[in-house]
């Protein structure tokens, strides 16, 4: 090997080592903040600070080794998406402090409370994590399988489908109509059963984390992991304009319910689409985004 070679076969091994170690490493990293934000009886504090610090490390991988070298050029729609995901999570919660206005917290309370449902509350609470994102998932596959499959809901989910590359800023680029639903569809059936707040926190930070991860345009590999686990890799076929690529992988977290009702998918010797988005035509801007699902169809 000559001296000029060495430090690009070091750059290439380093870079190796990164794409095998990015995902499982920073998720792992931004869990154990995230435990240590409980142990010191301040998980909403250190969500910001696990979840700011894997979005930035995502920035900078993003930069120096992107899945896709297009992907990091201006599509035009950073503002949207921003807006997009600030109108979500401010709907949402506005929606959780008018539900405690008008009493329904006093139905949903209770479920959060001690001795109330069949939850298993004296298991450990890795345990208790782990059954809370199955469960969960579940509603949320269903949402997620229903928004493509029903043309009226579909409209609102095509607002996140709609964007030409993946990368972290879209992550949270959906319809606030079609936040709610997730939300609504993923929460509704562990209240029911009586989980306590900490699973929810958990479940909620777990799923924030794993959505960025999710959209990062990142060269990164995952071997038997995307058999288990919603990766960037499966989701950007989820992302695909090819509907037999596109309507598959609807998990978020856990790819659990894709591989109980057949939606599983991971074509490993090709590479998914560059050629991402959808058939229709989506208006450039937020407000008309917002507006593109109501407006009646010819
Ligand atoms: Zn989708
Ligand atoms: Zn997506």
């Amino acid at each position: 090997m000559s001296d000029s070679t060495l430090p690009a076969a070091a750059s290439s091994r380093l870079r190796n080592t990164i794409s095998w170690l990015a995902w499982p490493g920073l998720l792992a990293i931004s869990i154990a903040i995230m435990a240590y934000g409980f142990t010191v009886a301040m998980p909403a504090l250190f969500f910001n600070i696990a979840y700011l610090l894997l979005a930035l490390c995502l920035y900078g991988l993003e930069q120096v080794m992107p899945h896709e070298r297009v992907w990091n050029e201006n599509d035009g729609q950073t503002f949207a998406n921003i807006a997009h995901t600030l109108t979500s999570k401010g709907v949402v919660q506005a929606a959780v402090v008018f539900s405690t206005v008008i009493g329904i917290s006093s139905y949903v309370t209770p479920a959060a409370e001690p001795g109330y449902g069949i939850w298993p509350r004296s298991w450990p609470m890795w345990s208790q994590v782990l059954l809370a994102i199955a469960v969960a998932e579940f509603g949320l596959y269903w949402g997620h399988r229903l928004a493509h499959e029903w043309p009226w809901l579909w409209r609102f989910h095509a607002v996140h489908h709609s964007v030409t590359r993946l990368w972290i800023v879209n992550t949270g680029r959906f319809h606030f109509v079609d936040s709610f639903k997730s939300i609504a569809l993923g929460m509704v059936i562990l209240l029911a059963l009586g989980a306590p707040m900490e699973v929810l926190i958990w479940l909620s930070a777990i799923t924030a984390f794993i959505g960025i991860l999710t959209h990062c345009n990142i060269d990164m590999k995952f071997g038997p992991l995307s058999w288990w686990f919603n990766t960037p890799e499966l989701h950007r076929w989820h992302h695909s304009k090819d509907l037999r690529e596109g309507n598959k992988n609807y998990s978020e977290n856990i790819m659990l319910w894709d591989h109980v009702f057949g939606t599983f998918y991971n074509a490993r010797d090709y590479r998914p689409p560059v050629d991402i988005g959808i058939q229709e035509e989506m208006p450039p801007g937020f407000l008309q985004q917002l507006a593109w699902p109501f407006r009646r169809r010819s």
